[in-house]
C-alpha cells in the first residue's frame, strides 16, 4: 500500500516506539501541521508519548491493538528496527508503512542485511561468516584473518550482543556468552575512522543526501558526530543510495561505514530510520532528518539537505545531562533534552549541537 498524494496538514502519522527519535519525529511533524499517534508498551511519560497528539500503550504483539492503531492513522512508520515482523505486516495491511516491512526484515538480522547489501546492492561489507558451533567459530577465526567480532544476528545495538575475538583463547568465553543465539563472525576491520551518511528517498524515487559525518564512539556508544566530515569525496553517499534503491526504500536511512586507510568504505550496518548520527541536522540550517523522514512518509517533496554551516553533535549520556544549566548558557550551541527522568548510566538523555564557525 502506498500513499497516492501528499497527506494534507492535519493528517496523522503513526509511529511505533516512544523514545527520543519518536519524540523528535513528532516535533518535526507538528511544525508541518501533521499529528502523530505513538504506539509503544512504555508508559505515557516516555519521551514521544509526552509530546504526541495520541498515544496507545500496548504490547507490539497485541495485533488487535496494532490494527486499531493503524486504522486511526493515515501513514505509518517506526523509530526502531525491532518492530516484530507480524506487527509490521498487520499494520502495513491497514495503512502505508514506510520504510516497508521488507526493509525492516532486511535490517533486523545482521546476516540477511549483509547478504542483501553485498549481493543485491553490490556494496562492500566486512568479510563475515554465519556461525553455528564453537568449531565453526574456530575455523572462521582463521578464515577471517586471525581476529574477528562475534555478533548476535538480532537485537544488537551500542556494542551490545558482540565480542571481539583476538586469539583462539577468547573463543570459549565469547561462545558461552553469545553462542546460545544465532550469530555471525565478522573480520576485525582496522578502520581509520567511522563515518555515516543519512539519505532520504521519497516514494517517487526522489533522493536527498546529507554530507558525510565522522563519528566518535566511547564505550561503544556514539559520543560525537562531526558534520560535515573532513575529506568527503562523495563515494559513501553513492553507496548508501545504491542500497536504498535496491531496497526501494522510502524515508530516511542511516548507513554506517568503516573507512579504510586507502579511502575505501565497508558498510558496517544500516538503520532503517532516523539516527543519532543525524541529530546535527536540526541546527545546521537545512531540513533536518526528522522533518525529512516525515516528508517522505507523508508523500511530501523532500527538503534541502545541504547545511549552511558545520555542527559538532555531542550526546549527553547519563549524568552528562546534569550540566544542562551550563549547556543552556553556551553561545552558538543548541540543547536538546529528551524528557527522561532517570539519568541511568549509558542512557541517552539529550544532545547538544555546537555550531562550527565558518572561517
Ligand atoms: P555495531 O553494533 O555493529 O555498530 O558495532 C559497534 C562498534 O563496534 C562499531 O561502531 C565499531 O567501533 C566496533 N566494531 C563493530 N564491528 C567491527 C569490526 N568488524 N571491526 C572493527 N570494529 C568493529
Amino acid at each position: 500500500m502506498s500513499i497516492g498524494v501528499p497527506l494534507p496538514p492535519g493528517s496523522t502519522i503513526g509511529i511505533f516506539g516512544s523514545g527520543q527519535l519518536g519524540r523528535m519525529l513528532t516535533l518535526a511533524a507538528a511544525r508541518l501541521g501533521l499529528k502523530t499517534h505513538i504506539f509503544a508498551p512504555t508508559g505515557p511519560d516516555s519521551p514521544a508519548a509526552q509530546v504526541a497528539q495520541t498515544y496507545t500503550q500496548a504490547e507490539y504483539e497485541d495485533l488487535d491493538a496494532v490494527k486499531a492503531f493503524a486504522e486511526n492513522c493515515d501513514a505509518l512508520t517506526y523509530e526502531f528496527e525491532n518492530v516484530p515482523a507480524e506487527t509490521a505486516k498487520v499494520a502495513a495491511h491497514c495503512k502505508p508503512l514506510h520504510p516497508s516491512a521488507a526493509c525492516l526484515n532486511v535490517a533486523q538480522d545482521r546476516l540477511t542485511e549483509k547478504l542483501f547489501i553485498s549481493e543485491k546492492a553490490g556494496v562492500p561489507v566486512a568479510p563475515f561468516e554465519a556461525i553455528d558451533s564453537k568449531e565453526g567459530l574456530k575455523r572462521a577465526l582463521q578464515n577471517l584473518g586471525g581476529s574477528c567480532v562475534l555478533k548476535t544476528r538480532r537485537f544488537g545495538y551500542d556494542g551490545k550482543g558482540q565480542m571481539i575475538i583476538r586469539t583462539e583463547a577468547d573463543i570459549e568465553q565469547a561462545w558461552d556468552k553469545l553462542g546460545t543465539q544465532s550469530v555471525i563472525a565478522e573480520a576485525f576491520i582496522p578502520f581509520v575512522r567511522e563515518v555515516s551518511v543519512l539519505c532520504a528517498r521519497g516514494a517517487d524515487g526522489q533522493t536527498a543526501a546529507y554530507p558525510l559525518v565522522e563519528n566518535v564512539h566511547q564505550n561503544h556508544i556514539l559520543h560525537t558526530s562531526i558534520a560535515p566530515a573532513p575529506r568527503d569525496m562523495g563515494r559513501a553517499k553513492e553507496l548508501a543510495l545504491n542500497i536504498m534503491q535496491a531496497l526501494d526504500y522510502v524515508g530516511v536511512m542511516a548507513t554506517e561505514f568503516f573507512e579504510l586507510e586507502d579511502g575505501s568504505f565497508l558498510v558496517n550496518e544500516i538503520a532503517p530510520r532516523v539516527h543519532n548520527s543525524g541529530h546535527w541536522t536540526q541546527d545546521a540550517g537545512c531540513t533536518d532528518q526528522f522533518e525529512q523522514h516525515i516528508r517522505a512518509v507523508a508523500g511530501w517533496p523532500l527538503g534541502n539537505p545541504n547545511p549552511k554551516h558545520g555542527v559538532v553533535m555531542t550526546n549527553l549520556i547519563g549524568k552528562d545531562a546534569n550540566d544542562w544549566k551550563a549547556l543552556a548558557r553556551e553561545e552558538n550551541s543548541f540543547l536538546h533534552l529528551y524528557g527522561k527522568n532517570e539519568a541511568r548510566e549509558g542512557r541517552k538523555m539529550g544532545h547538544v549541537n555546537r555550531i562550527v564557525p565558518t572561517s
